[in-house]
């Protein structure tokens, strides 16, 4: 059925500003990693663009290799794109990287201007898109001197592939000088995307302090360290959850051995009248550096339980330090 965007999108969600720059990001994104692939169901993926863009989600994060296969979720993107975002593209800012293994050779890895300028050329034929809003460099790359990576991102705005650029995963002193490069080049740089949720929290650990001082913003990724942190796995492991699943990064070990910290932490969440999961985001929008909350999602349903969060964003003292001390437990 042809899809008609909610005339009341924009009534609940928040939106925030990206570090001192001139975009507007919504409070929650949604990130394509899993569940867009082209092992999984494709109208499963279309009802979760469809109810993210209705509830306000104007922020879609790829990259070059989400899926399985690499390139499929880009591919799946493109597909569902045409089909109902067409009339909507200047209502979307829609992320992909490179940076993580691609294709086979010397070239399709790390951060080379070789890989770098043919990547953003390939994902952009597999969306269908003229140009993203934002492309990142993935992950840092040790062996490439920072400048040339720096110059690739430049040179791709200045091509008008992007829009902004931003950065992944890299450490603080690499972002200050990753920082120093890109306002030289006069490059809009307004994101880093990193690791952080209450089970996360490096972060804290130089990191936001050296976006702040840099005007940059931060997107937390895994903020409800990829299904860890909701009611999910409070009994067990669900056939059908990412932890059940051969080909992904959530390991059952890691979720036995949380599994108490897990269950206080649902605990407080009950206290505040919420899940887990909204809790876990609420903490996380609670940090004046996160400018948005990059949640995964495999349902619609999920979706939708996660953005009554931003219904209760405070939390008292006391709730904060029984949170810090889990975390640190
Ligand atoms: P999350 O920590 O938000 O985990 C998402 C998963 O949690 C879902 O797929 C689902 O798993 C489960 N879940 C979500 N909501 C609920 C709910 N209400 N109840 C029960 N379970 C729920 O994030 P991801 O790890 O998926 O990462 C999000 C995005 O961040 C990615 O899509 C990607 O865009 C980005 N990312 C970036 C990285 C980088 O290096 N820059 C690395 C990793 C992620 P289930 O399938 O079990 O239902």
């Amino acid at each position: 059925k042809e899809y008609q965007a909610s005339p009341e999108r924009y009534k609940t969600m928040a939106y925030n500003r990206c570090g001192k720059s001139g975009v507007l990001l919504p409070a929650i994104s949604l990130g394509l990693w899993h569940n867009f692939g082209f092992v999984d169901n494709i109208h499963n993926a279309r009802e979760i663009l469809r109810s993210a863009f209705d509830l306000g989600i104007t922020h879609f994060d790829l990259a070059n290799n989400y899926g399985p296969p690499y390139g499929s979720a880009e591919e799946n993107f493109g597909v569902l794109y045409k089909k109902d975002f067409l009339p909507y593209r200047d209502e979307l800012f829609i992320a992909t990287k490179a940076g993580y293994d691609m294709w086979p050779g010397p070239y399709g890895n790390w951060g080379s201007r070789k890989y770098l300028m043919a990547s953003i050329d390939q994902s952009l034929t597999r969306m269908g898109l003229d140009y993203v809003d934002i492309f990142y460099h993935h992950r840092p790359d040790p062996e490439t001197p920072l400048e040339e990576t720096m110059v690739a991102l430049s040179d791709i705005v200045r091509q008008g592939k992007a829009l902004y650029v931003g950065i992944s995963n890299y450490q603080p002193e690499e972002t200050a000088r990753a920082a120093a490069l890109l306002q030289d080049l006069k490059v809009p740089f307004v994101l880093h995307q990193a690791r952080y949720s209450i089970f996360e929290r490096e972060v804290e650990n130089g990191l936001l302090e050296t976006l702040g001082h840099n005007g940059v913003g931060c997107i937390a990724f895994s903020p409800l360290a990829q299904g860890m942190l909701t009611d999910k796995y409070l009994n067990g492991i669900p056939e059908d959850s990412r932890a059940a699943k051969n080909f992904t990064y959530l390991d059952k070990e890691k979720l036995t051995s949380n599994l108490k910290r897990i269950q206080s932490l649902a605990a407080i969440a009950r206290e505040r009248g919420q899940k887990l999961s909204q809790m876990a985001i609420a903490w996380l929008l609670n940090q004046p550096q996160i400018t948005s909350v990059l949640i995964g999602a495999s349902s619609a349903n999920q979706l939708k339980e996660n953005i009554i969060a931003l219904e209760q964003l405070q939390f008292s003292e006391e709730e904060l330090v029984a949170i810090n001390n889990i975390s640190k437990g």
